[in-house]
């Protein structure tokens, strides 16, 4: 894969991104023109009501969906010239991902759970894979649930599970789509400050998007987003 430079060196950069959507006659510009960029190691949340093209971004980001135009960097990656097999194992590898509503199987243990994504990735040795989840078992603060299957969970729990889950392959950028929606006041807290230890503790890009108001005196860098356009 060849390296890029993004503006001014960024970790990040997303150049002039516009996505825009056909329903029925109607067009919906859902991004209208999105510059931004990540530090490394940043924390940064987007903030922006429904509808405002929060999820839309993010998918860009995830490699999920593409751009009408425009151009996505991630690590000295250009994102839009890889090939479809290049970009899933662009995803698998260097990315993790955050849900709204937690998307953990079941049936499984909170240990399996977060064991699932280094299956699948060629990069990190089998001897390294159990070290790895206990680490990160420790670290979101679920030892002693450690084997329990994630239907006995809480809300709360169940993201911390997630949260291990997307680090667990030592991501390069963390994508979390209103990662604190579903939860209360307390356990929001709780989640916000798990995500911030980690990156704090591992260096790992942070990038989520919420349209909760209250969270933006946790984080230390806060972009608004309104009507697919970035206003401050
Ligand atoms: P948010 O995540 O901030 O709530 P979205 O990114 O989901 O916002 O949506 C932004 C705009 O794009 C909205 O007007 C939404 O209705 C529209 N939109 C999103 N996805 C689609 C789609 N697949 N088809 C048509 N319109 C869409
Ligand atoms: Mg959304």
């Amino acid at each position: 894969m060849d390296v890029v430079n993004g503006v001014g060196g960024a970790f990040v950069s997303l150049e002039d991104l516009h996505r825009s959507y056909q329903l029925g006659e109607a067009r919906v510009e859902a991004l209208r023109g999105i510059n931004l960029q990540l530090k490394k190691g940043e924390f940064t949340a987007i903030l922006g009501a429904s509808g405002s093209g929060k999820s839309t971004l993010l998918n860009m980001l995830g490699c999920i969906d593409v751009p009408n135009k425009g151009r996505v960097l991630i690590d000295g990656v250009d994102i839009l010239r890889l090939t479809e097999g290049a970009k899933s194992r662009f995803r698998n590898e260097r990315l993790g991902f955050i849900f709204q509503s937690f998307n953990i199987i079941a049936v499984l243990s909170v240990y399996d759970n977060i064991m699932l994504p280094l299956l699948i990735n060629p990069l990190i040795p089998a001897s390294e894979r159990h070290q790895r989840v206990m680490d990160l078992i420790v670290d979101v603060g679920l030892e002693p649930q450690a084997r329990s299957l994630s239907n006995k969970l809480s809300g709360g729990q169940r993201q911390r599970v997630a949260i291990a889950r997307a680090l667990v392959t030592d991501p390069v950028l963390v994508l979390a789509d209103e990662p604190t929606a579903n939860l209360d006041s307390e356990t929001t807290q709780q989640i916000i400050d798990v995500m911030m230890s980690m990156n704090a503790k591992r260096h790992v890009t942070f990038f989520f998007s919420t349209h909760d108001e209250k969270l933006i005196r946790q984080v230390n860098r806060v972009v608004r987003i309104k009507d697919g356009r970035i206003v401050e």
